[in-house]
């Protein structure tokens, strides 16, 4: 298999093996090939062994070199490799770098370091200073330091050194140096499991189908189960992966699990750097972790014994891929345990409606847990119509009842966590007298200010540009603000109440390596009394202190041309609600919104997850919706429309001749994309519902691949199953 993007090299390809590598070359290896016409060096990767070589190949290569001493891809690795290709219709290379950590495409590698050491024993004119006091110094520093670092350290001169190198008394060696977080965390005791803890640990660990799913409300104490599972591995000499959600990751769980597992636990996510990813995983390779936690891509990594992994938040879209292959975390790891026999646990306050589904049809060992491990209760919820609050002359973003419910934690001081789902501060602008709606230049979306630099910016391609005072398109002056955003509420807040602290949590304000932690901590530890953010703050967090959650506009969710906007309007309540009374204190939620009466929020507002699914799956039911059916989206993009056009409406007509004869698939489209243009790049797509299995899928793209041919060049292609959005 070599290192080539183009679907045309995806197959195996043969090399000779020289003679020299025949006895230490194996399965797995990566090795350096030429290839093509111009004999490019790139990367390969040893996949199969033949004896003879097959007669059609005229004339062979030879592998030029080996890239590593060990080999990178295990044969599970290779297993699920095939796999993988086959079920997300993607190309071997392409599974390989989503497997391997990307430096090694890149040329990382370990890091070395020529330090010095002490070698024969001073004699002859040499037991004299300087060269005495050099070599008691690197006796000393056996192996710490390389040349420089001895000279400049200990003043003494490069020369000497070279000359006692030269002749023998100081050798150079290689010294590799570990690229990760060796930070110490503060111990976690643990816990004593109450029963209900106990019985789904007992559940999990002799569950038949390898695959349970924790339906526990937030805070019902999943995560000491998880905990105590890894324990249990550990007793039993096996090595474990904890999912989580990309921006849950960083402080809270990594906290928990450092303290109680020491700093012998790997943590793997996407704001390391390529070196760093790279030493992580040599050290799982190695053997020297037992324990992972990590975001989507920890589910990869190469343990030699594993017995669990844990998916926790499994309803979280962070755990699909955007880019090929599009897998599920959740797919990979019941992959995973058909190939090395591990457990799988997903847990949720609000399961996935596919997930439950399988629950309820025993294909998953379903657990539930109702109520809060440390006996705390969950919070009450109020929800407030704010077409009321309009009738009532309050134009505020708060509602009467929030703002009351602010003012009277505030003077207990106790702490908020404001929930808004989009950030910026006005999320479009537009003239009042000509209705220009200011919108990006590359894309068919309107832009979003931001008064903290007093800039717009698009949310999709990240252009910016200076705010304006003046309509481009009619100069009058009346530009005005509509649609808020977290940086607004902020504003307001800081308004009405002059005199307490925020921190604002979002996308904007944590682009920074640490700068989530940070502000984790600072609320953590009072430095603040109301939190303001976006999803970030639905997940995870437990802050004993915070006694009310507002949902500033529960609507965002719900109003998105996707079937799955009431699912995610009930998580997201959900799980922000779950933020709230987690310590002694009583908690309380206010969601405000302008549809009071949709079941997602009603359900969401009363807890009751069962009967939100079963009006969600009657729908999904009778609308023919996952997971009574697949949804294959083939969505197609370029700068030229009118090839696209063409080329789409092309694809469509070929795709309704083989469809004619399958009668329970329907074909949508084509049309344009909810959102028209990214990126100068217009998008349209066509969408099949309906019994697609996975070799119709294949089909369906080979024949799409096909039909495009001509004009691949111009035209972007991106095919995926179940989508988890469709904009
Ligand atoms: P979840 O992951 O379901 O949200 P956690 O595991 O975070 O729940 O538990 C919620 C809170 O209850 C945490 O503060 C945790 O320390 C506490 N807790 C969990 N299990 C126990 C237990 N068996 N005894 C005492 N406290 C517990
Ligand atoms: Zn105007
Ligand atoms: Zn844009």
């Amino acid at each position: 298999m070599v290192n080539n993007d183009s679907k045309q090299v995806d197959r195996i390809f043969t090399y000779a093996i020289p003679k020299e590598l025949l006895e230490k070359i194996d399965l797995g290896f990566r090795v350096k090939v030429p290839f093509g016409k111009g004999n490019r060096m790139v990367y390969g990767f040893v996949v199969e062994f033949y004896d003879v070589i097959d007669a059609s190949i005229k004339k062979i290569k030879y592998i030029k070199s080996m890239c590593d001493d060990f080999p990178v891809l295990r044969e599970k690795d290779l297993k699920l490799i095939t796999i993988m290709r086959e079920k997300y219709l993607c190309t071997y290379i392409e599974c390989i770098k989503t497997i391997l950590p990307n430096g090694m495409f890149k040329g990382i590698s370990n890091k070395v370091k020529n330090v010095i050491r002490t070698g024969e024993n001073l004699k002859d004119r040499f037991c004299k200073e300087p060269y005495v006091l050099i070599y008691n110094i690197v006796k000393k520093n056996e192996g710490k330091f390389n040349k420089n670092e001895l000279s400049k350290k200990f003043s003494v001169s490069m020369s000497s050194i070279n000359t006692m190198i030269k002749h023998g008394f100081l050798e150079q060696g290689k010294l590799i140096v570990n690229r990760y977080n060796e930070r110490q965390y503060k111990a976690y005791e643990e816990k004593i499991l109450n029963d209900d803890q106990k019985k789904a640990v007992d559940m999990i660990l002799n569950c038949k189908k390898n695959i349970s799913l924790i339906h526990g409300i937030t805070g019902s104490g999943k995560t000491e189960i998880y905990m105590n599972l890894v324990s249990i591995m550990l007793q039993q000499g096996k090595d474990s992966i904890i999912l989580v959600p990309e921006i849950a990751l960083t402080p809270q769980m990594v906290e928990r699990f450092k303290g109680r597992f020491g700093k012998d636990i790997t943590v793997f996510h996407s704001k390391l750097s390529l070196g760093e990813k790279y030493d992580e995983w040599l050290r799982v390779k190695n053997g020297k972790v037992k324990v992972a936690i990590g975001a989507r891509s920890a589910i990869f990594l190469p343990f030699e014994n594993l017995g669990l992994i844990v998916i926790d938040e499994e309803h979280e879209t962070s755990y699909k891929s955007e880019s090929d292959p599009k897998y599920m975390a959740k797919e990979i790891a019941i992959l995973k345990s058909h190939i090395e026999n591990c457990k799988v646990v997903l847990g949720t306050a609000t399961p996935c409606i596919e997930t439950y589904y399988e629950a309820m049809r025993d294909e998953v060992e379903l657990i539930t847990m109702n109520k809060r491990a440390d006996g705390a209760s969950l919070p009450k919820i109020e929800v407030v119509d704010m077409r009321e609050e309009l009738m009532n002359n309050n134009r505020s973003i708060f509602s009467r009842k929030l703002f009351s419910s602010i003012k009277e934690k505030i003077a207990k001081k106790e702490q908020v966590i404001l929930f808004l789902n989009r950030r910026g501060f006005s999320t479009f602008v537009s003239c009042r007298k000509c209705g220009y709606v200011f919108k990006c230049s590359n894309c068919d979306i309107a832009l979003t200010y931001h008064s903290e630099g007093d800039y717009l910016s698009c949310h999709y391609c990240g252009n910016k540009q200076k705010a304006l005072r003046v309509c481009p398109s009619c100069g009058s002056k009346y530009v005005k603000y509509f649609g808020i955003g977290t940086e607004k509420v902020e504003r307001e807040i800081k308004k009405y109440f002059p005199k307490v602290n925020t921190l604002r949590m979002d996308f904007d304000t944590t682009r920074k390596k640490d700068s989530y932690e940070n502000i984790y901590n600072k609320f953590k530890n009072g430095e603040a009394d109301i939190l303001i953010g976006t999803q970030m703050v639905a997940k995870g967090l437990d802050f004993s202190n915070v006694t009310l959650v507002g949902v500033i506009a529960a609507d965002l969710s719900l109003n998105l041309p996707d079937f799955k906007s009431a699912e995610r309007t009930f998580q997201l309540i959900t799980q922000v609600s779950g933020r709230a009374g987690r310590g002694k204190k009583k908690g309380e939620v206010v969601v405000q919104t302008y549809n009071p009466d949709n079941y997602s929020i009603k359900c969401a507002a009363s807890n009751d997850y069962d009967d939100f699914y079963k009006k969600e799956i009657t729908i999904r039911r009778d609308m023919n919706y996952p997971p009574f059916s697949n949804i294959f989206c083939i969505n197609m993009s370029s700068e030229n429309e009118n090839l696209l056009i063409k080329n789409i409406q092309n694809v469509a007509i070929n795709l309704k001749k083989i469809i004619s004869k399958n009668d329970k698939i329907e074909l949508l489209g084509p049309c344009p994309c909810v959102i028209s243009k990214i990126k100068n790049n217009y998008r349209w797509q066509i969408i099949l519902k309906g019994d697609i299995n996975n070799k119709y899928a294949r089909k369906i793209k080979k024949l799409v691949y096909e039909i495009v041919k001509y004009d691949y060049n111009s035209i972007r292609i991106s095919m995926d199953i179940n989508p988890i959005n469709m904009l």
